[in-house]
């Protein structure tokens, strides 16, 4: 049989065909650690999942995560037999109480560390306040774990076009301060901006290309 990786027009990944696999919280209940993934990551609210459903082109696909008992999950959504998306829970809600912050911090550190078939992680950040405490933790465990990073400034429609800019600049330059080189791109999911250059890493982290 001829994998779907061989006959795919470069480019054109499967997003619309994103169907919501598992969740869970524990290494053994996730899929076999096969194939390629890309994972989404970012604080509670910050529009993960209207970015997830605008990537993909499948509207409620993300609100399967949002579902009671689902939201302290590790979300899967596959593609196609080899490659997933993979929804990580919100962080950063005030009112989670401490055990279950530390219930997320294990279990999302060990999933970006040891997860085999992880290729990269989108970092969800609103554009009106990037780089909390908790998306540094974030990309700190990327960095160790020597995974590829792509920030991305959600809701930028809330800021005007010089100031969304500005942000985005700053951003980078802050995040890269320390010689590393990762990417900030603007993102809103109700303007339907960003969706492409998003789309471009999903497409070289998921393809191996
Ligand atoms: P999640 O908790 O990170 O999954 O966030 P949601 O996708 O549920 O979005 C949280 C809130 O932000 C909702 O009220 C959305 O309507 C709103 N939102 C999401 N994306 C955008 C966007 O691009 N622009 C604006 N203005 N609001 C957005």
């Amino acid at each position: 049989m001829i994998s779907s990786t061989q006959t795919r027009k470069p480019g054109h990944l499967p997003y619309r065909q994103a169907k919501f696999l598992c969740g869970a919280t524990q290494h053994a209940r996730f899929p076999s650690d096969q194939g390629r993934e890309v994972a989404f990551a970012g604080r509670s609210n910050v529009g993960k999942s209207s970015a997830i459903n605008t990537i993909t082109g499948v509207r409620a696909l993300a609100r399967t995560s949002k579902t009671p008992g689902r939201t302290q999950q590790i979300n899967f959504f596959q593609l196609d037999e080899e490659r997933r998306l993979v929804d990580l829970p919100g962080y950063g809600y005030a009112k989670v109480p401490e055990s279950i912050r530390q219930a997320w911090g294990t279990m999302v550190g060990n999933y970006l560390h040891k997860r085999r078939s992880l290729q990269g992680v989108v970092l969800l950040m609103d554009i009106r306040r990037p780089l909390t405490t908790l998306d540094r933790q974030l990309v700190d465990w990327c960095r160790a774990a020597e995974l590829p990073l792509l920030a991305v400034l959600t809701k930028c429609d809330k800021l005007s076009r010089a100031r969304a800019r500005t942000a985005r600049r700053e951003t980078l330059s802050e995040l890269n301060e320390s010689g590393h080189e990762e990417e900030v791109t603007l993102f809103s999911a109700t303007q339907r901006e960003g969706i492409e250059e998003v789309r471009q890493h999903l497409d070289h982290w998921l393809s191996g290309e």
